[in-house]
């Protein structure tokens, strides 16, 4: 089946083009809301701020799909006294930090920022810097302050959240690159599974809630609230994963373009994974196999154990270059991952 991957991109450009830094995510409430309630029953927002569609309440069993909304970011620590800002942030590799554009997103608005870099000519002249491992706290951020009083009239202060300030954009073969596709990607290949789902809804029994979790990427803590308060008979995550890319070691084969991930290993319910299986070879839809044995680091890893045990799935879409301004994946994956959980769903 050959994927329409138009509407894919249009809810891409607007979901990454909202800085959704864990800890901010309900700034992108109103965007999901938009995508997701014209397609559902209802559209609920909780105390955090994890978002869901519903389609066919009272139904049963209960499904729970899951995507985190929030992407890794930075949040200013200090300032110093010559006006550079110097900051934290979680997941994130330093190397890939630096000399990235980053934007602040302060009270008075945005502060656009370059992470500093030394010049090649100061490593070659100090070994003792070459061969220094970068770390974040090596880090600031210029943002033309000439000094703290100044950076702070600007409205940059410590507790100010940062995002990368990289526009997305069309790559060759249906690929998009942006920050942040860890894990709009997958919201967005939800949002395609329930706009397909919403159009068959009179052949589906289940009672199916599409919720976009937050704060993922500090711990699964959002999908540990609404496991909790949903109890789902049924849950899968939909997350991106590693694909295969010049240094990455031998042993990482996904590859972009060849249909999402089907994960297979102890936390992934193999009832739930024969399910995903048939729905895609049903559909016609490709997919690849990502054997897991140890599972951690997904929405599913803290669904799975919520209320006593829920029977659990993952699909991923496959990325390049993880964690970085420069994230890459495939449109087609995403929208054949779409209707893939809208085949599954209809046969539960
Ligand atoms: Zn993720």
């Amino acid at each position: 089946m050959e994927p329409e991957v138009e509407g894919v991109r249009d809810s891409l450009l607007r979901l990454t083009r909202i800085p959704r830094v864990t800890g901010i995510e309900r700034y992108v409430v109103p965007i999901l809301r938009e995508l997701m309630s014209p397609f559902s029953d209802a559209f609920k927002v909780d105390a955090w701020g994890n978002s869901e569609a519903i389609i066919n309440p009272g139904g049963k069993p209960v499904v729970m799909l899951a995507a985190h909304v929030d992407q890794i970011g930075i949040i200013v620590r200090e300032i110093t006294e010559d006006g550079f800002v110097k900051f934290e942030g979680v997941g994130w590799d330093a190397k890939v930090l630096y000399g990235m554009r980053v934007k602040l997103l302060t009270d008075k608005g945005e502060v656009k920022g370059v992470v500093g870099a030394l010049p090649p000519h100061i490593f070659r002249a100090y070994k003792e810097l070459a061969e220094k491992k970068l770390e974040i706290r090596d880090l600031a951020i210029d943002i033309g302050a000439d000094s703290k009083e100044d950076a702070e009239k600007a409205g940059v202060k410590p507790g100010v959240y940062g995002v990368p300030d990289y526009e997305p954009e069309d790559l060759l073969g249906h690929h998009f690159s942006s920050p942040g596709l860890d894990d709009a990607a997958g919201v967005v290949t939800m949002i395609e599974a329930l706009k397909l789902a919403w159009k068959s809804r009179d052949k589906i029994d289940a009672e199916v809630h599409f919720v976009a979790t937050i704060q993922e990427e500090i711990g699964l803590r959002g999908a540990e609230m609404v496991a909790y308060r949903l109890k789902p008979d049924i849950a899968v995550a939909i997350d991106v994963t590693f694909a295969k890319q010049p240094m990455m070691p031998a042993e990482f084969v996904l590859r972009t373009g060849k249909g999402p991930a089907i994960s297979k290993g102890p936390i992934y319910h193999w009832e739930v994974v024969e399910t995903l299986e048939r729905a895609a070879k049903e559909a016609e839809i490709p997919y690849q196999i990502e054997p897991d044995f140890r599972g951690y680091g997904t929405d599913t890893w803290a669904i799975q154990v919520a209320r006593g045990g829920v029977r659990t799935g993952l699909i991923s879409i496959p990325l390049r270059s993880m964690h970085s301004p420069v994230e890459v994946v495939n449109l087609k994956d995403i929208a054949w991952g779409g209707a893939l959980l809208s085949e599954f769903i209809k046969m539960l």
